[in-house]
């Protein structure tokens, strides 16, 4: 899939004033810093579509773009920040939860992993909450140029041991650099694919 068109549609502290859900969306989500930006605007080609939010206590918010004017990428906000307080992290919660239960039009989640990092707790907390509410996942390690093959197998490696101790199934996992460009079209095939499978 050719991105042709990528535009920003709105910010929202509030999943009810999100888009009408009209047309099929995706959304990406992961722990603070794992370069959830950097590979929005890696996949988009565009610069500076989705910014950065990673100063912990800055509002947080659900950013919609509208891709090829056919569907919405969705920039979710983090978690795993280290210093931010009990009612921004219940905020963050509550918006969260409203987010999946509202979204009926939400093909795919993408949950970002820092392919650096051994399998943290928040991670496989996050993915499981989503896997209890039923949401269609997919995991994207992220920065893979920091690391050696071998390394990123073994990171891979026990992340999926992890994963199997509580799926059956694992869910698509990619693997990507925003830097190198690594992933951009395994990643867009697959949102290609959903988008048709439903059409
Ligand atoms: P966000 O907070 O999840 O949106 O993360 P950003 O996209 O702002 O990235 C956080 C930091 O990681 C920045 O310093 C980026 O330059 C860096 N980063 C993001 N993606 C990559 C990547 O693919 N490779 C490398 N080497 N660094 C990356």
């Amino acid at each position: 899939m050719d991105i042709l068109q990528a535009e920003f549609v709105i910010s929202n502290t509030e999943v009810s004033k999100c888009p009408q859900t009209d047309k099929p969306e995706f959304a990406f989500i992961g722990r603070s810093n794992v370069g959830k930006s950097s590979l929005i605007n890696m996949l988009t080609n565009r610069k500076d579509l989705a910014k950065t939010s990673s100063t912990p206590g800055k509002t947080q918010t659900i950013n919609h773009f509208m891709i090829n004017k056919a569907w919405y990428l969705v920039d979710l906000p983090g978690y795993g920040y280290a210093q931010v307080s009990k009612s921004n992290r219940e905020n963050w919660s509550h918006m969260i939860d409203e987010y999946f239960k509202l979204r009926d039009n939400l093909y795919c989640t993408f949950i970002l992993i820092d392919a650096r990092l051994e399998p943290q707790a928040s991670d496989i907390n996050f993915i499981n909450r989503l896997g209890q509410l039923e949401i269609p996942i997919a995991l994207v390690f992220t920065k893979i140029d920091k690391l050696k093959q071998s390394e990123l197998a073994k990171t891979r490696n026990q992340f999926e041991k992890e994963l199997l101790k509580t799926w059956a199934e694992l869910p698509p996992i990619f693997v990507t650099s925003a830097e190198k460009k690594t992933g951009r079209n395994p990643m867009l095939n697959f949102i290609e694919t959903a988008l048709k499978a439903r059409n």
